[in-house]
């Protein structure tokens, strides 16, 4: 035995085996580096095992802590990023979604005052005439009631404008599809704007092949984009201008293009004309157009109908929206009839 040896056990069985005093110091000294050997692995493990949790939970104890932030309206708030690891990848994601709420929230917020700002004029012109009619400072003579009327007009064509893009950007505008020639929508559509062209002396051109296959659309949308692409080309051409509707086949759409040789957009308000009530004239001036939300009904409409929309223009020289719509294929309609029949 050795004297306050700690290895007491192992001395004891390794002297029931018969080693000698040397064999026995050797073992003790090779059982104590063992012990110390175990002992500051597991001191080690348990430091790595702390420093590794921090590292893990501090971020992980940002983003709880952001996702409240946020919870709570705090929409400006963004995590601090750890790079390379997954926790990282995770706090780029979640600033990625705060980015998107907010620019949601910016919206939104865009859209209120922009309402605000529609309903503002008719509103103070129809106040301003009553006032006047009121105080009898003015009578209400024919002129002054259809010019309230005109106000009114303005009024209930924003609201059904409004409506209308809600339920079509919740994807719940309702759609009379059928089968139905793109030349018969335009021909009917152009046919209505004539006196429209006739007045600013503009040249008008159709150019359309002549067996083009069928569309299944909604007619009555179809013509409502087209109305809205021709309008826009009529007002932003100066007299004795051009128009011109071209249709090609281009794989399995419709490819509508309305070119005009008006006064084009600027590189720079080309991505923004599809926005609700953006207008390229800041001046909103009533008379070079409406409230700017055509165009994001006709973007919404034509997603509706599975097709894409888009816009080339050279300021100074013309603009070329054009649209596609999905061509009709009368075996695929068969097959999603069928597995309707069956649902
Ligand atoms: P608006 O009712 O003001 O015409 P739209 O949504 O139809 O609204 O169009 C948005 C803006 O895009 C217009 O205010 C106008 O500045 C621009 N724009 C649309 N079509 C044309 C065009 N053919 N040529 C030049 N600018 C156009």
């Amino acid at each position: 035995l050795i004297e306050g040896d700690p290895f007491l056990v192992y001395i004891d069985l390794t002297e029931a085996s018969g080693l000698g005093a040397s064999q026995l110091a050797f073992l003790s000294s090779v059982n104590r580096a063992l012990l110390i050997a175990v002992l500051s692995a597991v001191i080690a493990a348990i430091l790595l095992t702390i420093l590794l949790s921090r590292r893990i939970l501090r971020p992980i104890e940002e983003l709880i802590l952001g996702a409240r932030i946020l919870g709570k309206g705090g929409l400006d708030y963004r995590v601090p990023i750890h790079p390379n690891d997954e926790i990282g990848e995770l706090a780029v994601a979640f600033n990625t979604m705060a980015d998107g709420l907010s620019h949601l929230e910016h919206l939104r917020r865009q859209m209120v005052s922009d309402v605000a700002h529609e309903l503002r004029t008719p509103i103070s012109n129809i106040r301003g005439y009553l006032e006047a009619i009121q105080d009898g400072l003015a009578s209400a003579t024919p002129q002054v009631i259809s010019s309230l009327h005109e106000e009114i007009l303005i009024l209930s064509r924003l609201v059904d404008d409004l409506q209308e893009l809600a339920l079509a950007e919740a994807g719940k505008l309702h759609l009379e599809m059928k089968v139905a020639s793109i030349e018969n929508i335009i021909d009917r559509t152009v046919v209505s704007l004539t006196p429209a062209m006739n007045d600013k002396s503009l040249q008008f051109r159709m150019q359309i092949p002549g067996s083009l296959p069928h569309v299944c659309v909604d007619p009555e949308r179809i013509a409502q984009i087209l109305r809205n692409l021709l309008v826009n080309a009529i007002t932003y051409t100066k007299q004795g201008g051009s128009i011109n509707v071209e249709v090609q086949s281009k794989f399995n759409f419709l490819e509508v293009r309305v070119c005009d040789s008006g006064i084009g957009i600027a590189p720079e308000n080309i991505e923004l004309v599809f926005e609700r009530f953006y207008r390229v004239d800041a001046s909103r001036n009533r008379m070079t157009g409406g409230a700017g939300l055509g165009l994001a009904i006709v973007k919404q409409l034509v997603h509706a109908h599975g097709g894409e929309i888009g816009v080339k223009s050279v300021q100074g020289a013309g603009s070329e929206f054009w649209f596609t719509l999905p061509i009709h294929n009368p075996l695929e309609a068969k097959t999603v009839e069928a597995d309707r029949r069956f649902a």
